[in-house]
């Protein structure tokens, strides 16, 4: 782990990427902030640190986690405390993570239950999603508490009969969220497809993990996508598809990107870097970490996703971080379907995405910074509070060393603390 808070400090012969590409110029940081950018800074009594032979980028971004979230009867194994020590160490300085409304229950009581699993224990910054799952006129109205405590993003499901909402809610919502300026993100999966499909596997009497992607249809993914980018077009609401898994999903967003739909695709490295081929080789404990919703696709779909990464019709690169002990998923060694589903991530985003986009298939450092800090700021209320190298700016500051596997050194802005968002 190298990393270090960031007071005060010059950045010196580094190769920065900015909003207007790489620039060789010192950076000064006074209190936490980026106070100036320049060929050469000479500032008496600060410490230098010496990058050259580095790119110098925004902190990472990590805009999909759940820490210490209940799942089945239990919780995600990383604490607030644990999963931002990870994020920091992985050279991330700020997630957002989702408060989750129970049925029956206020969004205000999902705000403040998070904020009190995760103030005074988080590492990085952080910020909040809420995911609505009870549409009443309450909730609606509460949308609006929301936006004034700082939260701008409403997660929606399509799937999970405990967590879905139905097309003409997800209406409303959107409707609403439209109204206050904020964006609904997206689980993008039809809930009857997946019940028609795990109704199946039930009755083939295979419930072993390797049956878990049986039920859940890439045809769930898409159809969903469809539902949700018409309702954004009737809404006006801008939407962001969490975990997109597939390359027919993916034609549909780049379909309604053409038409001038707000849509914005985020994929995870887990899709990235494998395929449905590891649900017929491994053995439970190995097998199991790949239970996810939705699971891992075909060779086809790793690629084009890939080439959405490379040529920017995927906008974002997130984690989907929910990892669980092998303890925790051997309830489910004789039925899938008692496995919590979800994976760890979150330390190892930024390394992996160096390494296998930027090092080995020619992905831009600046579509680099893009995917993981600057476009997630843009999408989510942070910017340019985070995300860019600009005066002003928090000094959230990854420096990674040119042309050999990813080795990095963070300064970050300081202690974490929740994120008002705009
Ligand atoms: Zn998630």
């Amino acid at each position: 782990m190298r990393c270090k808070k960031s007071r005060n400090i010059i950045i010196r012969n580094g190769t920065l990427i900015t909003e207007s590409g790489k620039q060789e110029c010192d950076l000064l940081v006074e209190d936490g902030i980026i106070s100036d950018i320049s060929p050469e800074i000479i500032k008496k009594g600060v410490d230098v640190f010496d990058a050259i032979d580095c790119y110098v980028v925004p902190g990472g971004i990590d805009v999909h986690t759940h820490m210490e979230i209940p799942v089945m009867g239990t919780f995600s194994s990383d604490s607030f405390a644990e999963g931002t020590k990870k994020a920091i160490s992985g050279g991330t300085s700020t997630i957002i993570d989702f408060a989750n409304q129970e049925k029956g229950k206020s969004l205000s009581e999902a705000y403040k239950l998070w904020r009190k699993k995760a103030d005074n224990h988080v590492f990085c910054d952080y910020g909040l999603h809420l995911s609505i799952t009870d549409v009443t006129t309450e909730s609606l109205h509460e949308i609006d508490e929301m936006i004034a405590c700082g939260v701008t993003s409403f997660k929606t499901f399509s799937a999970y009969d405990r967590m879905r909402i139905s097309s003409d809610d997800l209406l409303r919502v959107m409707k609403k969220v439209k109204e206050v300026g904020g964006i609904v993100t997206h689980h993008a999966e039809n809930g009857d497809m997946l019940n028609e499909a795990l109704g199946r596997v039930v009755a083939s009497g295979d419930l072993s993990v390797k049956s878990h992607p049986l039920a859940h249809p890439v045809l769930a993914e898409v159809d969903a996508i469809k539902t949700v980018i018409r309702l954004s077009k009737e809404s006006g609401c801008p939407v962001y598809i969490v975990h997109l898994s597939s390359k027919e999903g993916l034609a549909e967003i780049i379909n309604a990107k053409k038409n001038g739909v707000k849509i914005f695709a985020e994929t995870c490295p887990q899709y990235l870097a494998y395929n449905d081929s590891v649900y017929l080789v491994h053995d439970f404990s190995n097998l199991s970490k790949f239970v996810m919703s939705p699971p891992l696709r075909d060779g086809k779909s790793q690629e084009a996703l890939w080439d959405g990464v490379l040529s920017g019709d995927v906008d974002v690169l997130a984690t989907d971080h929910c990892p669980f002990t092998i303890e925790q998923r051997r309830v489910g060694e004789k039925d899938f379907r008692l496995i919590p589903n979800g994976m760890d991530g979150v330390g190892t985003r930024m390394e992996y995405l160096y390494n296998e986009g930027v090092l080995k298939r020619g992905l831009s450092i600046e579509r680099y910074a893009e995917l993981t800090a600057t476009a997630p700021a843009r999408i989510f209320g942070l910017y340019p509070k985070k995300g860019v190298l600009k005066v002003g700016s928090d000094a959230d500051i990854l420096i990674i060393k040119k042309n050999i596997k990813f080795n990095h050194k963070l300064f970050y802005h300081e202690k974490g603390k929740y994120l008002h968002r705009l």
